[in-house]
């Protein structure tokens, strides 16, 4: 059954997400090793036969990250601490702490629109549900009582989270991809590969110069939002970038002729409402452009611009 509902995930992320596709005018072969993490598919493209030991290696770190920071994974890192009693001190492996550093660090820069703590309010709208049902208002305001960036504490010398109530819970699934994504690259890159392109559902970083395309460049395309997949709405030409997309279209479900989908508004508890329904932004890590393209899809045009800039980062919208 699991692996029933797996190879259906696939099969839909294969249709929903960002799209990413790489020119072959140039000769030479592609080798593109792929996997099922994070419950997305991700893929590690490299370009000689020699550099495939190395994008084996970089899987094996992105899995580890998986393992980490899988809410669901009873024996997970996220999970210890979710578990947790108000202010026992959980010890977490680095990379965590690595992500709620960044997580917490977005949270000021965005005014709390990005917030891991949401975690108690995500789960009540049930996306992975066969017939999710939208929670009630005293739910959503129960749950997002011990939700705050204030109420979860790191302590870097220990490698230890604190939380300030036992029912506060952390989601880190707007900035795993791309935390992953960037150790992947680092991976790649300290074993020598020269040119990679490294898809993690959409979260994407690019290594060197595109031996396939005649000026170097990756192509990236954007996925046309509730579009056939391979449908792209702008072509992103590219050198080494980061780069991450949030869209209403990811991860929804409709209830009663609306559509509710996973990027939740820590204002409100819903889901946010914008008049465009993809963001993708282009910054020096894919970790922080995993976490700036939630917060840009919380925030909005005005005040996500305002906060892309802080951070030199680019943003395209559909
Ligand atoms: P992404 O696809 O990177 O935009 O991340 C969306 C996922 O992050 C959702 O499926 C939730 O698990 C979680 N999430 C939803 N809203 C927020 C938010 N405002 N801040 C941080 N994480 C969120
Ligand atoms: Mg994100």
């Amino acid at each position: 059954m699991k692996k029933l509902k797996t190879f259906f995930s696939v099969l839909i992320i294969l249709t929903l997400f960002a799209g990413l596709f790489l020119t072959s005018r140039k000769g030479g072969k592609s080798i593109e090793e792929t996997e099922f993490l994070f419950d997305t598919v991700c893929s590690i493209t490299v370009f000689s036969r020699s550099d495939r030991q190395a994008a084996k290696d970089a899987f094996d770190e992105a899995a580890q990250l998986h393992r980490l920071s899988d809410f669901f994974d009873e024996i997970s890192d996220v999970s210890k601490i979710n578990k947790a009693d108000a202010s026992e001190a959980v010890k977490v492996d680095e990379s965590i702490i690595n992500m709620i550093e960044i997580a917490n660090k977005i949270n000021s820069y965005s005014d709390g629109a990005f917030d891991i703590t949401l975690a108690p309010v995500s789960v009540l709208w049930k996306f992975d549900a066969e017939n999710p049902i939208p929670p009630t208002d005293d739910e959503i305001s129960a749950a997002l009582k011990t939700s705050a960036r204030e109420n979860i504490k790191f302590d870097k010398k220990s490698g230890t989270v604190t939380k300030a109530f036992a029912d506060t819970k952390i989601d880190l699934g707007a900035i795993a991809k791309g935390y992953a994504a960037d150790r992947a690259a680092k991976i790649l890159k300290d074993a020598g590969v020269k040119s990679a392109i490294i898809d993690f559902g959409g979260n994407i970083v690019t290594i060197g110069k595109n031996p396939k395309s005649p000026d170097g460049k990756w192509r990236i395309g954007l996925q046309t939002p509730f579009a056939q997949i391979g449908e792209y709405s702008k072509i992103l030409k590219l050198d080494e970038a980061a780069i991450a997309t949030s869209g209403s279209y990811q991860r929804s479900f409709e209830y009663e002729g609306k559509l509710y989908h996973h990027i939740i508004d820590p204002k409100t508890g819903h889901p946010a409402s914008q008049s465009f329904d993809s963001v993708t932004i282009t910054a020096e890590s894919a970790a922080l452009a995993d976490a700036l393209s939630t917060a840009f899809f919380v925030l909005g045009e005005e005040n996500g611009k305002k906060l892309v800039e802080n951070f030199g980062a680019n943003l395209d919208i559909l």
